[in-house]
């Protein structure tokens, strides 16, 4: 039987990110991945042969002196990232109700050009701006310089609704509207954070760029950098189960027929599947599995990936997010009402600067849509699913094709996904796309710390903070803080 120090379960930006500082301060470490394929949400796949993302689009916070780009320095992997940065003057497009409205990077830049749209709210604009600033803050490169515990001064944000901190700020619905423009990355309004929404919104505005040819790169080099400290990273090996001894966990079964014997566990995968694989222990009641299974899950995603013809369709060195209605915010009931919320995007390839190779349609889309097919796996769907997921596509091209004409013209072929596919490749529960939602009206019970009651097991990834590529780096950097120290790892950070 191998022994580790750490044996990481998942192979998601959570779980490698994790591997990758533990291995770098001497620990010896393996990651389990239960797929062929690694990196999780980060995957890029090939399809006739272009390459298409599963779930990171575009990243913020990626210029010179910004927290990923330093976090990205810390591992060792930014020289070597292919990255593209969005058009300074409009890298996110809000289209609603026939107008469009740019988000421009940088602070000013953001207020100057929406103040174009409101003029006469520019100083409700420069205040929003500046809170979002000032949350963001709270997990910067100063920050870190100044050895500060990650965590606890955004409490406070967390336990305020974004949407009623905007109603604070100006009477213009509108206005509202528009700064919530990408709230689908985020959540729904009854629950999005201030804090949730300010980490996301403000790192873009710092800076966005996407990944040249797939975030698979960014798995790819941490998976690199963690076997050049030692490391192990195992595909198909789903851990099947956490052996207890007492309060403590010994093992980790692999694919239910061989042990790893480890001193720490860090689970990186939905926090209801860790539940589901840990043996009974007396560290952990019954009451607190009902806690985390009752807890919700964010929406999932319909995602169109389409394969374009050669030269035909322009490459948009920005997103585009469409509104039919007033309301920028995802609903249970959009599809119902027959309104559209989605983003539009043409992904950054290195065969080409001028015309795009693919394009990706995203719009959010819940459980219960897909739940009558919840029994089926990939290989066993019926024909309804398949025509489901066409309609769906049909709609969803001719959709967009008001807005982008040529479109339509350009298609080769397409593929799509639901949240039934995020369900059974990453086994996000209801195939949601962020996890367990970080709900500001009970932060206490839904945010779960990375240091759990049975002492030798930690959790990271995005279900325990922030979603997203910031959000994910950010909490890896605490789950690791639990074994390194906070103050030498923020130090180390810092200084990388
Ligand atoms: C459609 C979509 C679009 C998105 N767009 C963006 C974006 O543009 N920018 C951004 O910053 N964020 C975006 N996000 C969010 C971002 O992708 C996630 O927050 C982040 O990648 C999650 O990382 P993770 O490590 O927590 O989890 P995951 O990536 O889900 O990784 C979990 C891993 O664990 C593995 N696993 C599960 N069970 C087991 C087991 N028992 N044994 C072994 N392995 C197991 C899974 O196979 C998976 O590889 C998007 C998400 C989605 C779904």
């Amino acid at each position: 039987m191998e022994k580790y120090d750490v044996t990481i379960i998942g192979s998601g930006l959570g779980g490698l990110v994790c591997a990758d500082i533990l291995s770098k301060e001497g620990y010896k470490v393996c990651v389990l991945e239960k797929n062929a394929d690694f990196g999780g949400c980060l995957r890029s796949y090939i399809r006739k042969g272009r390459i298409l993302d599963t779930g990171i689009h575009y990243a913020g916070s990626l210029d010179e002196g910004q927290i990923l780009n330093q976090y990205f320095k810390y591992t060792g992997i930014r020289d070597k990232l292919k990255i593209k940065r969005m058009d300074e003057d409009g890298f996110d497009i809000i289209h609603r109700m026939g107008k469009e409205y740019k988000y421009a990077m940088g602070h000013e830049n953001f207020i100057e050009t929406l103040s174009q749209n409101f003029p006469k709210e520019k100083e409700n604009i420069r205040k929003i701006i500046k809170t979002f600033k000032n949350i963001g803050d709270l997990i910067s490169v100063d920050h870190l310089k100044q050895k500060k515990n990650f965590s606890s001064d955004g409490m406070h944000y967390f336990n305020t609704s974004i949407s009623d901190f905007l109603k604070e700020c100006t009477d213009n619905a509108d206005l509202r509207s528009v700064i919530s423009g990408t709230s689908m990355q985020c959540g729904e309004e009854e629950n999005t954070s201030l804090y949730v929404f300010s980490t996301i919104i403000n790192s873009s505005i710092e800076s966005a760029y996407r990944f040249v040819d797939g975030s698979q790169q960014v798995a790819d080099l941490l998976i690199e950098s963690i076997k050049s400290h030692g490391g192990e990273v195992r595909n198909k090996a789903e851990a099947t189960r956490l052996i207890t001894h007492g309060k403590i966990i010994t093992c980790a079964e692999i694919n239910g027929n061989e042990l790893i014997e480890s001193k720490y566990f860090i689970s990186g995968i939905h926090p209801s599947g860790t539940l589901k694989i840990l043996e009974k222990t007396p560290s952990l009641k019954k009451a607190h599995f009902s806690r985390v299974n009752s807890l919700k899950n964010s929406f999932g995603f319909f995602t169109l990936s389409i394969i374009l013809k050669g030269n035909t369709f322009p490459y948009l060195n920005r997103n585009y997010y469409y509104h039919d209605e007033n309301s920028s915010w995802v609903d249970s009931n959009c599809e119902k009402q027959g309104m559209k919320k989605v983003l539009f995007c043409t992904p950054a390839s290195s065969y080409s600067e001028q015309y795009a190779k693919t394009a990706q349609i995203l719009e959010p889309m819940y459980w219960h849509e897909v739940e009558k097919w919840e029994h089926t796996t990939l290989s066993s769907r019926e024909a309804d699913y398949t025509a489901f997921k066409q309609k769906r596509a049909e709609t969803l091209i001719e959709y967009i094709a008001k807005y982008q004409p040529q479109l339509k013209g350009a298609i080769e072929t397409y593929s799509t996904s639901t949240p039934l596919t995020y369900r059974d490749y990453t086994g996000t529960k209801n195939g949601s796309a962020y996890g367990i939602v970080k709900d500001y009206n009970h932060a206490l019970k839904c945010l779960l710390p990375s240091k759990t009651k049975v002492p030798n097991l930690f959790i990271t990834g995005q279900n325990n903070n922030v979603h997203g590529m910031i959000g994910v780096f950010m909490t890896a950097m605490y789950t690791c803080s639990e074994l390194l120290g906070t103050q030498y790892l923020a130090e180390k950070v810092a200084n990388a």
